[in-house]
């Protein structure tokens, strides 16, 4: 009997099928909402209303990332990074494991890239933080940070100040005046898990952008001309006044592409422009790089990636890539120079692989 009801059901859902003739399509949709930037999906539906109704899964998996790691802003209800920053040599505060898990793997980066990414720098970075605010809302007033202020604050940023408890699922800020800044991470490390969540749910064509921390989910449903199914990704110039909106291309299957560069946020004193990667050993921007661009899996640690490495002289930062598995990088010098980790070229598109 049993057998009977399931091979109607399957006959049933064949015939539906091929009655309703359905065709899959690429669609793609944006939000502006999320972790103050652009994210941008791309799926394959039969309709473009279930494709919606995908996508606002997706973002809705991507707010809850967003409220957990803000450090700006209170949500009703949740207790997020700001509210650990609130609570510093108060008292530890019960977290969602999501903020717990992002915070081990940030210290793990810290400890692999000789802490040139710190999350625990958030005292310096909110100093450079309100300086660019007033200087962007009064350019001709701008100034930059005393050195005395950043000396002050960065004396505040010892990582192991953040404690961890695991079992309690807590976070205690040991150092009253420490006060965590999850940006170089957050949004690599959001990507991941939201897009390693639908790869679960047996996903396997999905690009997904969380303001430039790509990631893609295996490759295009439908292959182009040549059979090739790898997404197409490109790399933003760093130098805008350039008539090439794009530096390069990389073509990707199932591995992220993160970049960092001097042209995503930064303000001008005195005609000269500071950007918003502060180099933890000098507590200024980073003055080696133009962009630093990180293909790797894992998105989570190609954003930690594409901070450090930024944060490095290139000798140090092209051994370290080199020496880790499956990482790749490309430096682009203020001159506009390619350099290249071992491994890169064989992604870059009109390369033979
Ligand atoms: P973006 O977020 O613009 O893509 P990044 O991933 O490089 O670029 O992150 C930059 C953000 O990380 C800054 O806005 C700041 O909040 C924070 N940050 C800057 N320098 C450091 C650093 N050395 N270590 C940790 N976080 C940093
Ligand atoms: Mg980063």
């Amino acid at each position: 009997m049993k057998k009977i009801i399931i091979f109607s059901l399957v006959l049933i859902l064949l015939l539906s099928s091929g009655c309703a003739r359905t065709e899959t399509k690429r669609f793609q949709a944006e939000f502006l909402s999320l972790f103050d930037t652009v994210t941008t999906i791309v799926g394959y539906s039969d309709s473009e209303v279930h494709f919606k109704e995908f996508a606002e899964e997706i973002r809705g998996k991507i707010e809850e990332y967003h409220r957990l790691y803000d450090i700006y802003n209170d949500y009703e209800g949740i207790v997020n990074v700001k509210t650990i920053n609130d609570n510093a040599g108060i008292a530890p505060v019960a977290v969602d494991r999501r903020i717990i898990d992002m915070l081990k793997f940030a210290r793990d980066e810290y400890e692999a890239t000789d802490g040139t990414v710190n999350v625990a720098l958030g005292a310096v970075l909110r100093i450079w933080h309100d300086y660019r605010d007033a200087g962007l809302s009064d350019p001709e007033n701008a100034e930059l940070p005393p050195m005395e202020a950043l000396r002050e604050a960065s004396r505040h940023t010892d990582i192991h100040d953040v404690i961890i408890d695991e079992e309690a699922s807590t976070v205690f800020l040991k150092d009253p005046q420490l006060r965590l800044d999850v940006g170089a991470v957050a949004k690599g490390y959001a990507a991941e898990q939201v897009a390693s969540y639908f790869e679960g749910q047996g996903i396997t064509s999905l690009l997904l952008s969380i303001g430039g921390n790509v990631r893609a989910v295996g490759g295009k449903l439908t292959p182009d001309s040549t059979g090739d199914r790898r997404w197409n990704i490109g790399i933003q110039n760093p130098d805008k006044s350039s008539p090439d909106a794009e530096i390069m291309n990389v073509l990707i299957n199932g591995i992220s592409v993160v970049s960092s560069g001097i042209y995503e946020r930064y303000y001008v004193v005195d005609g000269k422009p500071y950007h918003h990667i502060i180099d933890p050993a000098t507590l200024i921007p980073a003055d080696y790089f133009a962009q630093v661009t990180i293909l790797c899996r894992d998105s989570g640690l190609g954003d930690a990636l594409s901070t450090a490495v930024f944060n490095m002289p290139l000798e140090q930062g092209r051994d370290y890539i080199n020496s880790l598995e499956g990482v790749e990088a490309a430096w682009v010098t203020k001159d506009g120079a390619i350099e290249y980790s071992d491994g890169f070229e064989a992604y870059l598109k009109g390369q033979h692989t």
